[in-house]
């Protein structure tokens, strides 16, 4: 039996070992490696790596010298371990023993499991190029504080004073969707090549691509157990597609777009500005999330973004500008040149998460991007992480604020937008038109600059997507009994705001289905509004669209 001991708990605490990420991880392992006294590393095992140790036959004295270990060393490196097992003693041994090799016979013992897989660093981490010493992050579950972190702790403590890694994650155990340990007599084993490829009935379990997979891995929260079962695949394939939908928004909506179309920052009106501020502020998050190994935080980011910031804002208030302003037009190239960058940017930080779904989107890039480098990446995963855009970030707080207060007024319109859509003074919501009131001067004022915004795009109709919005300055009783259907907006940023809803004035433009006392008045266009007919003046056929 060989056994080491006495030095833990001074090496163990002179190493000043600190986890970057896990302090309670880092205090089990302490702890438990402290509290060990000794470790026996020889086992009686038939297999495993031959501990080369020599017994004297008549005084059973054991040799084990540096001179005989090198001499071992460079056998092994040629033949292998079990080179211990089929060679002579004399062979195994260094020349100057060979007269008194029959005074030997070799040990049986073999090494300790956790002494070969603790001892792996050394093996791994200082003989491959790309790698150094320490390791980032040791990776295992929660049963190895006292296994595989502990006995690479000790070796590396014990030859060079450090710990073999900076940081480590430990993660719980996968079980079914009810908490219960997956076994087979229960039938509750949910395997990834079934999720991903589909099982033999694929209506009940349909393949679901490892991208799905992938997703859900990084849903979870895996520093404790996780669940797994087909409705959580349910959920996570919704997910996926609707990601998928994002990015396909994103790729038709840019198909006749090229870098050299976008717009300066600085000329985008208020909208893009605040999307671009969006973007950048969860790109930034998403990177610190990836620091960190904490990618649920990056699932429930992308998620949120996806759903909330861009499918039930920004797109829905964009596809005005897309779909109905003009092919070359200020306000369609300035969202195109917001599209472009969400693109460019989402694209790659999900990739490490959704390979397959982000190259999907490479290869269909409607236009060639060039690095800054000069390089044209082929591959997703040839494009660096987004640089970062301090401009974008450097909004005004008041101007973020305002947008804040903006985008919960909306929530507060569509509740009323859907009062008189049940009431059926409306169908779709630019038949109405949103009347405002602002007890407080400054935000009043604030509404009625973005009420006449001439640029098309930070117009509050345009965002509150009816065809007309107008601010009072005062609400006289007179005036209340004309309007049928009304609500209220408060928060702590801005005084009361009220919220009234009637029909939009004038006709229905064909062309963009908005409301607009102008259709009517040109004569060679009289099924028009004033934008439209502008824009079918410019290109009266949409085949001239193909120009750009
Ligand atoms: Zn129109």
């Amino acid at each position: 039996m060989v056994c080491i001991g006495g030095w833990f708990p001074t090496s163990c605490y002179g190493c000043n070992w600190k986890s970057e990420l896990d302090s309670s991880a880092e205090n089990r392992i302490i702890a438990m490696t402290c509290s060990r006294s000794d470790w026996c590393i020889s086992r009686q095992r038939t297999w495993g790596v031959p501990i080369p140790v020599f017994y004297h036959v008549h005084t059973k004295e054991p040799l084990m010298t540096e001179e005989t270990i090198e001499h071992i060393r460079n056998i092994v490196a040629d033949k292998g371990t079990d080179a211990w097992w089929y060679l002579p003693t004399e062979e195994l041994l260094p020349q100057k023993y060979h007269d008194v090799a029959s005074d030997y016979q070799k040990g049986t013992d073999t090494m300790d499991v956790w002494f070969d897989s603790g001892s792996s660093w050394a093996a791994v981490l200082t003989k491959n190029e790309g790698l150094s010493f320490p390791a980032d992050i040791y990776l295992e579950g929660t049963d190895q504080h006292r296994g595989w972190f502990q006995s690479s702790l000790l070796t590396s403590i014990a030859t060079t004073g450090k710990a073999p890694y900076s940081s480590v994650i430990t993660h719980g155990f996968v079980l079914d969707e009810k908490g219960l340990k997956m076994s087979k007599s229960l039938g509750n084993v949910v395997d990834p090549d079934i999720v991903i490829n589909g099982g033999k009935n694929t209506k009940d379990e349909p393949g679901y691509g490892a991208d799905v997979l992938r997703l859900w891995v990084s849903s979870v929260d895996y520093s404790g157990d996780v669940l797994i079962g087909p409705q959580v695949l349910r959920q996570m394939s919704d997910m996926y597609r609707k990601l998928r939908g994002t990015l396909r928004f994103l790729l038709s909506n840019l198909h006749d777009w090229k870098p050299e179309y976008a717009l300066l920052y600085k000329d985008l009106p208020k909208i893009d500005k605040y999307a671009l501020f969006q973007l950048e502020n969860v790109v930034n998050s998403i990177k610190d999330s990836y620091e960190n190994y904490q990618f649920y935080k990056i699932f429930q980011m992308i998620q949120r973004f996806a759903v909330v910031d861009l499918s039930n804002f920004y797109f829905d208030v964009a596809k005005d500008r897309l779909y109905v302003g003009g092919t070359v037009s200020f306000t369609r190239r300035s969202c195109q040149t917001v599209l472009a960058a969400h693109l460019l940017s989402i694209v790659r930080v999900i990739a490490p998460i959704l390979p397959h779904m982000a190259e999907d989107v490479w290869q269909n890039l409607p236009f060639e991007y060039v690095m800054e480098d000069g390089l044209v990446p082929k591959f997703v995963f040839e494009l660096k992480w987004p640089s970062l855009k301090g401009d974008w970030l450097a909004m005004e707080a008041d101007d973020v604020d305002f947008w804040n207060t903006i985008l919960e007024l909306r929530s507060e319109v569509n509740k009323v937008l859907e009062n008189a859509r049940i009431g059926k003074l409306i169908g779709s919501s630019l038949e109405a038109k949103v009347i405002l009131h602002a007890a407080d001067g400054a935000t009043l004022t604030k509404l009625r600059e973005m009420c006449s915004a001439t640029n098309d795009a930070d117009a509050l109709h345009r965002i509150f997507i009816t065809s007309q919005v107008e601010t009072v300055n005062s609400l006289s009783d007179e005036f209340l009994s004309t309007v049928p259907y009304t609500g209220k907006y408060t928060s702590q940023r801005t005084s009361e705001v009220w919220v009234g809803v009637t029909h939009a004035d004038g006709a229905k433009c064909e062309r963009c289905w908005n409301y607009s006392p102008q259709v009517g008045s040109f004569v060679d266009h009289p099924t028009l509004c004033a934008r439209c007919y502008g824009v079918v003046d410019v290109q009266p056929l949409p085949a001239a669209a193909g120009v750009c």
